[in-house]
């Protein structure tokens, strides 16, 4: 058996075209959604996602602006930045890219950002909305994980699902909005034991670990759906997922690759959240 491939790449397309003409509509009706992305100090991972969400702007016709800070600015000043676009009537979501320089509390900052323009999701007033069904901002990556199992019509309802990996921003979130959907839900992190006997068990699996080529074929049972959420460079400096691909495809019966699987669709969903909450502003959602 070779595994269908599920495409993040094909699927984010099209929901972006889709999203272009809800952007024309929202402009015919005077309001242009808008995006702040704050980036402090020069990572380069750091501002290669930052560039890549702004073409990604650019493209839809989501109006985007950043503001580069520098490594020493303090956290208050920080906090600053983000009240002032709270309260900026042209700016629909905030973005801080994380990771922030050590002397600046990652808690602090999302906290400072209003919830209603917390497109990423992460405020624990979004996350408490969520965990509880209530109307919320999704995190991104999560939210375009179940946007693709969705894309295929799989049923979530009753499969048992194993997630590997439990941080904030991918593990716990993926397996709360796969509970939502009626999903039973494991969890596996580094202190699991025999953890193959867990996701041998899983009908879908996710795997968001960092870990190049953490699990293969022998983790997975015949059939199941696997989602592949790690994006790690192996030692040839090639882009690789925390699944052995090539192997696992031979006994999954849906696979999402890396590249092109899981990452397009969070920066989608980041403009999803976006239009979504201009959409709030003129009460239209
Ligand atoms: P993270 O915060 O480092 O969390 C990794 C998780 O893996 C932790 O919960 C850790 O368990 C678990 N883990 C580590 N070693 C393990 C082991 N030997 N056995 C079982 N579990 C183990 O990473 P993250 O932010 O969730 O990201 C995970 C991966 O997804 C990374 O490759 C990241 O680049 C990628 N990612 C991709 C996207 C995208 O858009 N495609 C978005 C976000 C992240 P403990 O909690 O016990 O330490």
């Amino acid at each position: 058996m070779s595994a269908i491939v599920i495409s993040g790449k094909e699927l984010a397309k099209e929901k972006r075209e889709q999203m272009k003409g809800e952007v024309v509509e929202l402009k015919g009706k005077g309001i242009t959604p808008g995006l702040a992305v704050i980036l402090v100090g020069e990572d380069p991972a750091s501002q290669s996602y930052v560039r890549s969400k702004q073409k990604s702007c650019k493209e839809i016709g989501i109006h985007s602006e950043l503001d580069e800070l520098p490594v020493t600015i303090s956290e208050q000043e920080l906090l600053n930045k983000i009240e002032v676009l709270n309260k900026a009537d042209h700016i629909h979501g905030i973005l801080v890219q994380l990771p922030l320089p050590n002397h600046i509390s990652e808690k602090a900052v999302i906290e400072a950002i209003s919830p209603e323009k917390d497109v990423d999701g992460f405020h624990p007033i979004n996350i408490g909305r969520m965990m509880t069904g209530q109307e919320a901002f999704l995190p991104c990556t999560p939210y375009g994980i179940v946007e693709m199992i969705k894309s295929k019509d799989i049923d979530m309802e009753g499969k048992h699902v194993v997630v590997v990996g439990r941080s904030n921003i991918v593990g716990k979130p993926v397996g709360q909005l796969l509970l939502n959907e009626n999903a039973t839900v494991t969890y596996c992190h580094s202190r699991t034991k025999n953890m193959r006997d867990i996701t041998r068990q899983a009908d879908i699996l996710v795997v968001a670990v960092g870990k190049a080529h953490f699990l293969d074929q022998e983790y997975i049972k015949e059939g199941a759906v696997v989602i592949d959420v790690g994006v790690n460079r192996n030692n040839d400096g090639k882009l690789v997922g925390d699944v052995v691909f090539e192997n696992a495809k031979e006994v999954a019966s849906y696979i999402t690759p890396v590249p092109g699987g899981v990452g397009p669709m969070t920066i989608t969903m980041l403009l999803h959240n976006t239009i979504i909450s201009a959409k709030r502003h003129i009460g239209q959602e």
